[in-house]
């Protein structure tokens, strides 16, 4: 099987040479373990940060030792009196075609309840990430009006249509193209939504919700946190989940240079990890699985198919080519 490893610490944007694609033997399993062949692997943003080397709520991937990541497939070899030859499991050793793991860190999955791949995007951690923050964090309430930014992403189409679903009076999402803005609004039921390469977010902000926010989902950061906090109205909230606009910057962004009218407005920014809200999942899986049958929750998937493409996949994932949650199918 192969397996990308990290071959050198990009500086800034990484480059195909910072990565290498390795072939190694099909492992077998030990007791209790399963080997898993792997369909589809998840490319996410949060792994930049782990090709850096920074301690972080998550070790730095290692030079020269594989990746990993989020990952589902067939198990193919068990030694495991649990997980069947057979069953498809969610797991966490992705980059790689064959993983070998403890039965116990796999979670099984159903592919006749949902298409393999959602249990990575809408049915998985980047749909339980829009569900918790927005629920839990930005303590959504019916009637408030919502901006979600990176709103065409996995995380952020997710969010925007939860808070509709959730009774929101108006939902506003930001995307970096025209198509972009176009699917936000006729299929997943913004209110409006805008292209932030086309002007300042600060003036697009303020046309789409001239009478201000009550909550802002921040996938961004940056200029549109700082747009985001200077709409708010008296005791606005910010789900702060991630900051891509940042990531790979060497330096640290400057501001945002308003975040004195957080204390006149009463506001509050919260940052917060899926990780934390497991408690979630139950109803996580209820409500969304039940608004994906009744065909209240659209969603899109960017699939690029081949272990080679996914470096590549990874890469036009940070530049925004993908729509919805962005993974690599590896067909058997
Ligand atoms: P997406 O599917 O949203 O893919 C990333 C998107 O980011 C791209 O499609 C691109 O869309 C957008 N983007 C890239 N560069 C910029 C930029 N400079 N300014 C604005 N947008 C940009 O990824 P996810 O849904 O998986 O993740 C979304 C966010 O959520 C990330 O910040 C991620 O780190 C965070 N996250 C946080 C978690 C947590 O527990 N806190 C868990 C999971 C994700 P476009 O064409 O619109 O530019």
């Amino acid at each position: 099987g192969r397996e990308w490893h990290l071959a050198g610490r990009p500086h800034g944007w990484p480059t195909p040479a910072d990565f290498a694609l390795v072939e190694t033997p099909v492992p077998e399993p030990g007791p209790g373990q399963i080997v898993v062949r792997n369909l589809y692997l998840s490319v996410d943003p949060y792994m930049r940060g782990r090709m850096n080397d920074v301690k972080s709520y998550m070790p730095p991937f290692a030079i020269g030792k594989p990746m990993d990541g989020g990952a589902v497939g067939r198990v193919v070899a068990s030694q495991s009196a649990d997980v069947a030859v057979g069953t498809h499991v969610l797991h966490g050793l992705g980059w790689r075609e064959y993983a070998v793991l403890d039965a116990a860190k796999a979670a099984v999955v159903d592919p006749e309840q949902a298409p393999l791949s959602a249990y990575l995007g809408v049915l998985g951690m980047t749909g339980m990430t829009a569900y918790a923050g927005l629920l839990r964090i930005a303590e959504l309430a019916p009637g408030e009006t919502v901006f979600v930014s990176g709103a065409a992403g996995a995380v952020g189409s997710q969010a925007g249509q939860i808070a509709k679903l959730k009774g929101a009076a108006r939902v506003i999402g930001s995307a970096g193209s025209d198509e972009k803005c176009a699917l936000l609004v006729e299929d997943y039921g913004f209110d409006a939504a805008f292209n932030y390469k086309k002007a300042p977010v600060a003036d697009q902000l303020a046309d789409a919700a001239p009478d201000g926010i009550d909550v802002y989902f921040d996938n961004v950061g940056g200029d549109h946190l700082e747009a985001a906090i200077s709409a708010m109205r008296l005791n606005g909230r910010a789900a702060l989940c991630g900051s891509i606009a940042a990531y790979n910057d060497v330096e640290p962004p400057p501001g945002p240079r308003n975040l004195g009218l957080l204390v006149g407005r009463r506001l509050m920014l919260r940052g917060f990890m899926v990780g934390d809200h497991h408690d979630m999942q139950g109803d996580f899986v209820r409500e969304v699985g039940g608004w994906l049958r009744d065909g209240k929750l659209h969603y899109r998937e960017t699939v690029t198919t081949g272990i080679d493409q996914a470096v590549a996949a990874f890469l036009g994932m940070l530049r925004g080519e993908n729509t919805g949650k962005a993974v690599v199918a590896l067909p058997e």
